[in-house]
């Protein structure tokens, strides 16, 4: 079973007699709490202690594996018994056009910093995740996409040019135009070339502080990826919310909520909304509940019979709204909904959740996706939360992308399912790999090493591989994850 598990107190106090020297020693976690590792942390604040803490790591023997905010709900940005460099502290923003929207960051800085310095100039990040907490770096390593991948692509694409720092020491500028192979090697690279110094990014002028969003319910997955199909060309936005709890003729019922930008002019006082208190999300849930105590409410819901209310109300609350449900919304409440309520992550305590994202060429999606849901239903593991999107290939070496859609799944992680749900996960790998499907390393925690050598092209991996072996031939750049899905260099 692929499950990374804490360190005992005699492993941890063995490394730090064996590496003398390092200061913080800390148990970190993936997002969804459900695997965590050991490691010395180090929190450079410039290329030079980057590079100090490479020196010392090729001094002792200790491998390094880089961390944004930790976003990433597997062991994307673990190193269990190794060095992880916490580059949250190189967090300035270095430079800022409003006349180009190019904006030049360090690879601390977060989407949250990024909104907040350019919206009041009238510009908004053409790429953000569900949450407004990671950083500019983990973002181009994992070359996230939003709920406009269909219209705009990945992060990547917006990434004009940023600086790699090898683990000689070498900084390396890439661009689309400058060390080519490196630039779209990195972005998707998982951290595994070299540790983003520096990067600039062209940002989207918008008009308003608002978007107009529709919202309607859809009674199946085939009809919500139909409506995509058709309000993709006028759409800016559009992801579906899907009940995975219900069976039978009401499988993969949903929401879907498109989101338009307005129009130069329409929004007759813009200078109001294009504020950052104008783009604050409530601090009270429903008017009623302060929202960092909301997750403490939620978590007595966190269970089948309690997901399973909270769907079907939310179905029919929508349901209940004239079908074509117009109305105007910031673009932070949109975009980072699932900020609303801090730490709701919290609610599947004790051990957490992990997410289960699959990406399926169009023809093959909605049959697919159904029979994960049914899989998920027969093993007595639905899904507490589904989230499906529309994409666009992208040509980053190893991309998650494909012309077709995503469902992400969340599941709850119990120290009794834990097994079963590593067993289903795997079981589901087979039937998205068998339809031609693909795997985001920013969700995962369940893959193995054989389903990656199956959904990446062979050319695209040794590329890769051959890239890696220019820039990193000792290996010295690793992680949890790296270990799990491309094998342990140092028993290979
Ligand atoms: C609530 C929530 C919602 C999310 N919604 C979305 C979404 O809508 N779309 C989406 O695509 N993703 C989404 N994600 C996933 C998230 O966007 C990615 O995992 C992202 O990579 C996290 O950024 P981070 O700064 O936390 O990076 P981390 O998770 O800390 O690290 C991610 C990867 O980047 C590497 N890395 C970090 N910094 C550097 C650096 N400076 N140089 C080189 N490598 C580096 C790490 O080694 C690791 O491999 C969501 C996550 C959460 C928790």
């Amino acid at each position: 079973m692929s499950v990374v598990e804490p360190m005992t107190h005699d492993a941890q106090a063995a490394i730090e007699r064996r590496r003398p020297g390092f200061r913080t020693v800390e148990r970190l976690e993936g997002w969804g709490m459900a695997v965590h590792g050991i490691s010395h942390v180090y929190r450079p604040r410039s290329a030079e202690e980057i590079a100090k803490v490479y020196q010392l790591a090729k001094e002792t023997g200790h491998t390094i594996g880089f961390r944004g905010a930790g976003c990433s709900y597997g062991d994307a940005a673990l190193n269990e018994g190794g060095i992880v460099l916490d580059l949250s502290a190189m967090n300035r923003i270095l430079e800022w056009s409003p006349e180009t929207g190019r904006i030049v960051a360090e690879p601390g800085v977060t989407i949250l910093q990024l909104w907040q310095t350019i919206l009041p100039d009238g510009w908004w990040p053409p790429v953000v995740s569900g949450t407004m907490f990671t950083t500019m770096g983990g973002c181009a390593s994992m070359n996230i996409h939003g709920k406009n991948n269909f219209k705009v692509g990945t992060f990547g694409e917006h990434v004009v040019e940023f600086d790699l720092l090898l683990p000689t020491g070498e900084s390396k500028t890439c661009s689309p135009t400058q060390n080519t192979d490196l630039y779209y090697g990195a972005i998707s690279g998982f951290g595994m070339l070299g540790c983003f110094t520096r990067l600039v990014l062209q940002m989207k002028r918008v008009y308003s502080g608002q978007l107009l969003v529709e919202a309607f319910n859809t009674s199946s997955l085939g009809e919500m990826a139909s409506e995509f199909e058709d309000r993709a060309p006028e759409s800016d936005y559009l992801v579906g919310w899907v009940d995975c709890i219900k069976g039978g003729r009401k499988l993969g019922r949903g929401i879907v909520h498109q989101a338009r930008y307005l129009e130069e002019g329409v929004d007759r006082r813009p200078r109001d909304l294009l504020t950052i208190a104008a783009q604050e999300l409530p601090s009270k849930i429903m008017g009623l509940f302060p929202k960092s105590m909301t997750y403490l409410l939620l978590g007595p819901f966190i269970n089948n019979f309690g997901v399973r209310m909270i769907n079907a109300a939310k179905f029919w609350w929508s349901a209940m709204a004239p079908r074509s449900h117009c109305y105007y919304q910031t673009h932070a409440a949109f975009a980072f909904l699932l900020d609303y309520v801090p730490n709701w992550k919290l609610a599947y305590s004790p051990v957490g959740l992990i997410q289960y994202q699959s990406f399926i060429p169009r023809e093959a999606a909605t049959v697919t996706f159904e029979a994960l849901l049914r899989m998920s239903r027969k093993a007595g593991l639905p899904p507490y939360l589904g989230v499906f999107k529309k994409h666009r290939p992208d040509p980053f070496l190893l991309t998650h992308s494909v012309d077709g859609y995503s469902l992400a799944l969340d599941y709850r992680v119990t120290r009794r399912n834990r097994e079963r749900l590593w067993r289903l996960a795997g079981e589901m790998d087979k039937v998205v790999l068998d339809n031609g499907g693909k795997f985001y390393f920013a969700k995962d925690a369940t893959l193995t090493r054989d389903a990656v050598s199956r959904f990446f092209p062979a050319e695209n991996l040794e590329r890769f591989r051959s890239l890696k072996r220019e820039c990193d031939p000792d290996n010295l750049f690793q992680t949890n994850l790296s270990r799990r899905l491309f094998g342990d260099p140092s028993t290979a």
